[in-house]
């Protein structure tokens, strides 16, 4: 999909009504800070589930291979087979739950699934296929994992004839805190982790690759040595909010989320706009309507609260985000015309909109945001998309 936009970038992305822009040389810029930021021996794992946090996940798992990254976890058993059918090479680890009627397809695509309990991993072992597991030790975020003080259990693993223990991991739910409740916590769980695999270690089971820290746990407690880093959100570039972190890992967006003005028309003062008539002119107004829609994944949420830029200027959104379109008011913002370039994420001359930014309005966190980009959005190179501040107006004609 990356490359034959790419090639087409000059038609197909002029005619674009909604896209998404991937910076490449920002996401080797992540790899390399984050590596420079993990200890000597902690290998980086990238986390590319939900189509890569919406950026793609074949491009996005291709380049990381290009740039030596050979670990990968995903939430699902079709999204780590579509990257294998995609050619991606290392190890895919399975994060989620897996039926184990699908251990055929862990098998053939040499998939590492989880073990998400005792019983999850006796099915899986009575599947019949030889199959590699990690096991999830739960150290109190209660969500998936074998309790971690009942090391029998995971003991039981080793026992099972065609499993093949890989990997022992947990996760922290509390490291993007620095409450000292919340460090305290993660304290605990890392202490939990550790006695656990230690007792693996001393009863002479090999516990394989061991590993607890996402995004978080890496920019907060970086010191840690582990095998590897199971990194999602911070290989994009971005925060999950702007809480302050522990250490500044100064990772670049690889993000932006663009789409175009289709139509532009004037209001009289008292007019109303949109579903529910929810905008009404305070003032002769000039109102833009944006090919972008909560189908694409703005939430409707930032409907009256969200800006947008155009031609280098914020711009309101008013009224309500429909399913396909929305609309701006561009009042202050002379020259808009049909065909003018919007950003909703990203920069567009001297200003800029977050991810961050744009998460906080809607009430949420850039995973979700990223995530729930939607499928309708195409998929284009930043270097080969002309969007700097006026280059969009060519496009008009
Ligand atoms: C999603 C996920 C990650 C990645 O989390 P980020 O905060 O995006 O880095 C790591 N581990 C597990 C178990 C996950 O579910």
């Amino acid at each position: 999909m990356w490359e034959r936009i790419r090639t087409g970038a000059a038609t197909g992305h002029a005619r674009s009504r909604a896209w998404i822009e991937l910076d490449m040389s920002a996401l080797a810029h992540n790899v390399h800070r984050l590596r420079a930021l993990l200890p000597e021996g902690c290998e980086l794992m990238a986390v590319v589930k939900a189509n890569a946090y919406g950026h793609g996940d074949l491009p996005v798992a291709r380049a990381l291979n290009r740039m030596g990254v050979n670990r990968f976890a995903v939430a699902t058993l079709s999204e780590a087979v579509a990257l294998r059918r995609g050619g991606v090479e290392g190890e895919i680890l399975i994060l989620g739950y897996t039926d184990p009627a699908d251990a055929a397809l862990l098998e053939r695509h040499r998939l590492t699934q989880t073990a998400v309990d005792f019983p999850h991993a006796l099915a899986l072992n009575g599947a019949g296929r030889r199959l590699r597991v990690q096991i999830a030790l739960d150290t109190g975020m209660h969500r998936l994992g074998f309790d971690c003080a009942h090391i029998s259990e995971v003991e039981g693993v080793y026992a099972c004839r065609n499993l093949t223990v890989t990997g022992v991991f947990s996760h922290l739910c509390a490291s993007d805190s620095l409450e000292s409740e919340d460090v305290a916590f993660t304290q605990l769980q890392i202490q939990r982790f550790e006695r656990a695999v230690k007792q693996l270690r001393a009863d002479g089971f090999d516990p394989g690759r061991c590993h607890i820290q996402a995004s978080y746990g890496a920019i907060n407690c970086p010191e840690l040595r582990f095998d590897c880093a199971r990194v999602g959100i911070a290989l994009y570039g971005v925060g999950s909010d702007d809480r302050p972190t522990r250490t500044e890992a100064q990772l670049r967006p690889v993000l932006a989320l663009r789409a175009r003005v289709t139509s532009v028309r004037r209001l009289a003062t008292g007019e109303t706009a949109g579903y529910g008539r929810a905008f009404e002119a305070q003032r002769p107004t000039t109102l833009a309507a944006v090919a972008i829609g909560y189908a694409d994944g703005v939430p409707r949420a930032l409907s009256g609260r969200g800006e947008v830029l155009i031609r280098g200027r914020r711009a309101p959104i008013v009224g309500r985000i429909c399913m396909d379109q929305m609309l701006v008011d561009v009042t202050d913002v002379a020259g808009v015309r049909a065909g003018d370039v919007v950003t909703l994420i990203g920069r567009d001359g001297g200003e800029a909109i977050r991810c961050e930014e744009f998460a906080e309005r809607c009430g949420t966190i850039t995973n979700e945001i990223l995530s729930r980009l939607g499928a309708r959005l195409e998929r284009v190179d930043a270097g080969a998309a002309c969007h700097s501040d006026r280059t969009g107006t060519d496009a008009a004609v």
